[in-house]
């Protein structure tokens, strides 16, 4: 089952990908399997059938998780992170998708430091200044930039965004088209240039039109291992 329907959503990844004409750079789209709620038994299951890197939303479950893992995996950090859990996310993640402030990002930067570590991350928007959801807003993302020059622990590595959950997942286009707008524009920055390679955005319901306006990063949950139950914590 699940790794029926990794190939399935594989195989619409490498369709879309051939109709995008905004293609960031030619890195191939990664497929980042959301693991939040859902058992170890199923993470294993994905990882024999070729999932390379998955992803949690909270500090707190991926630690419980990842020593029972035993396969090799690339650990993404996608949910919002508190400033109490960065030295733990700078432990276990590779890849931490959800800075959106300078004080989160100051946070990680002496966390890092203090590990000898330099850490991977990206800057999560909050494009359409959606309540719910964590994200520096586009207008005080210069600021941001701004501070993390001097942040020599971090390394600027791209942009995340969560489209809105629209019924009709076609009015995320426009977004997502922003969002490689707001790319180039950052990546034409000399300090970031070099770094910068991921755009993730596209999640089960959305990935297919975010692959077509140029994300390479694409994050998926509910199509890999079906409905999550927040009734248990896996
Ligand atoms: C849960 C989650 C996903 C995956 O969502 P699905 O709809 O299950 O594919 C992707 N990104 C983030 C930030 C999430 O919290």
């Amino acid at each position: 089952m699940i790794k029926d329907n990794i190939e399935k959503v594989r195989h619409e990844i490498d369709r879309c990908r051939k109709n995008c004409r905004y293609k960031i750079n030619d890195e191939p789209v990664l497929l980042v399997a959301v693991t939040k709620n859902h058992e170890v038994a199923a993470m294993r299951e994905a990882v024999d059938a070729s999932v390379t890197d998955i992803g949690e939303n909270r500090v707190q479950e991926a630690k419980r998780k990842l020593p029972l893992l035993e396969r090799e995996a690339t650990w993404h950090l996608i949910g919002h992170l508190q400033t109490n859990k960065v030295k733990d996310a700078v432990k276990y993640f590779s890849l931490i998708h959800s800075v959106d402030s300078i004080h989160l990002a100051e946070a990680i930067n002496k966390a890092a430091a203090d590990a000898k570590k330099i850490q991977d991350i990206l800057i999560q928007i909050n494009l359409v200044k959606e309540e719910s959801k964590s994200g520096v807003y586009e207008e005080d993302l210069p600021a941001l930039l701004a501070a993390m020059k001097k942040l020599y622990a971090l390394r600027l590595c791209g942009l995340m965004f969560i489209a809105p959950n629209y019924d009709d997942p076609e009015k995320c286009r426009r977004h997502f088209a922003r969002m490689r707008e707001i790319f180039t524009q950052t990546s034409k920055d000399s300090d970031f240039s070099a770094t910068m390679k991921y755009l993730s955005m596209g999640m089960s319901h959305d990935y297919k039109i975010a692959v077509e306006e140029g994300a390479n990063i694409v994050r998926v949950g509910t199509a890999i291992f079906g409905e999550r139950d927040y009734t248990k914590e896996a």
